[in-house]
This record gives C-alpha cells, structure tokens and sequence, in this order.
C-alpha cells in the first residue's frame, strides 16, 4: 500500500502546497480522501487521474477539503466518456453538495453531450452519505469510520482503510477524541491535519485564532500517536505551513511525545507501507 499527500495545504493559499487531499494506492484501487484545491494536477504527479478512482471519500464539507471536487467529477466522467460512475462517500449533507455541483456544471455538460457523440449523459455520481461507525470495502480495502470533532463542523467523518494486513487513518480536520482513537489504534500511519498551536497563537488576526479550538497541534497529534500505538504519524494541512529548514522543529516538537517515525510532506511525498 502507498499513500501519497496530494495535497499538504490548507484553505491559506500557497503556491507549492495543493489543498488538503491524500491518494491511497492498494494495489490497483485508488481511493481519494478528500479534494483539496489543485487535487487533479497533483494525482497526474502521482501517477494517477480521476478514472482510476475506486472511490473518493469526504472526512467534511469545509470547502479547503472539496473544492476541487468539480474537477474530478469533471475530468473523471470526460476521460471517461461518461461510461463510468464515480463513487463517493461523505457525510450528510454530500449528496445535496454533488447535486448542487452538478447544476453549476450544466452548460459545460450540455456543452459536451453536443460537441462530442460518444458522450450521451452526465456526469455519474453514486453518492453514499456516512453515519459515524458505518463500515464497507471499496473492493479489497476495508473502510471504517468513526465520528471526529471539528465543531461547529457536524457531522465530520474520520476513515481508516485497511488492506492486506497494513492499516491508515485518514482523519481529516478534528481534535482529539475517542473516533480518532479508535481509528488510529495500532495502524501503520495516522495521517492527522495540523496546526502549530504556539505559532498560530501569536499571529494578530481572530479569524486565524478561531481555528485554534477545532484542529490538532502537532503536540497533541504526537499524544494521539502514541497513546494509539501508531507505527508512523504523518502532518499534513500544516498551519502555517513550515518551509523545509523549519521541518526539524515541528518533527521534534512530535518527537518529544512519540516514539514512532514522524513524517511531515511536502505535496506528493509517498509513503510505502
Ligand atoms: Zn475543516
Ligand atoms: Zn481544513
């Protein structure tokens, strides 16, 4: 199993950091888990595209996680000439996201269907909406889910995926609690978004110190590692994003709480498990 951070940013725009989203490869199943701004440029640099989806998977519908969720819809039904369906699964809430999607993109499909014979429909989206603790496979990886806390953020829905004996947790934007713990027990990586709650903490703004009371530090996503037993812990959606001479700093910041392999990315940095 790979996975590849396709996207390390967060909704503060930055020229080398796509927003959040993170491609798991088992095998010959792609599985997206969320879609950050610029996710479809970033699945070409990590050898793979929208039709090779088994399924994307949504952990909430703050739109730094899907608002580029058009363009896989998008490129996926083009490239596909509309003969596939992509499958997608979110919390409450998804379906009426897609709809409403799918409406803005009328004229461009209508566009199509005229200009290109082989295409006969729209763009075909299964969408399954998620209850916490939901489970399914998505053809030999197994999915569980469990509630995460990002409130005012509701419902928000963190993933663990497990394939051939190797586990992740894909937990998407929350502070600690039990859904995180449970997902992330004993896996091989637990990704967790993050921000530097000592640095955020001094910038002047109140929008930047709102976003202190419904995501992880880096401390706290090391405490989560370690109580879980995680193998490997993975930062990614890293507010303010660091640049690479400032990566030792939050790796150790981690260390001093976990004992395991602390990775943070920059956009494509793959993980083999
Ligand atoms: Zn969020
Ligand atoms: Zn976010």
């Amino acid at each position: 199993m790979d996975i590849v951070l396709t996207g390390t940013g967060s909704p503060i725009p930055d020229a080398s950091r796509a927003g959040p989203s993170t491609l798991l490869k088992a095998g010959d199943t792609h599985i997206l888990v969320d879609c950050g701004r610029g996710v479809v440029m970033r699945m070409a640099g990590a050898e793979s595209m929208p039709p090779f989806l088994a399924a994307v998977l949504l952990t909430h519908l703050h739109s730094d996680h899907l608002c580029a969720l058009n363009d896989v819809i998008t490129t996926h039904w083009v490239m596909t000439q509309g003969n596939a369906t992509l499958k997608l699964y979110g919390p409450p809430g998804t379906a009426e996201f897609v709809e409403r999607q799918l409406h803005a993109l009328e004229p461009d499909i209508g566009y199509r269907i005229a200009h290109h014979d082989v295409i006969t429909q729209g763009p075909q989206v299964d969408v399954t909406e998620l209850e916490p603790g939901d489970s399914f496979a998505i053809n030999d990886v197994r999915v569980t889910t469990a509630a995460t806390e990002h409130a005012p953020v509701k419902p928000t829905i963190g993933f663990r995926l497990e394939h051939d004996g190797v586990a992740v947790a894909m937990v998407g934007d929350t502070i600690p609690c039990e859904g995180v713990d449970q997902l992330a027990a004993g896996v091989d990586a637990y990704v967790q978004t993050v921000i530097r709650r000592d640095l955020v903490e001094a910038i002047p703004n109140p929008m930047m110190q709102d976003i202190l009371d419904y995501h992880s530090g880096v401390v706290e996503a090391a405490q989560t590692a370690a109580r879980v037993g995680a193998r490997r812990l993975v930062l990614t959606h890293m507010v303010p994003a660091p640049t690479p001479d400032q990566y030792p700093d939050w790796v150790a910041r981690a260390a001093e709480h976990f004992g395991g392999e602390v990775i943070i990315g920059d956009d494509l940095t793959s993980i083999s498990l």
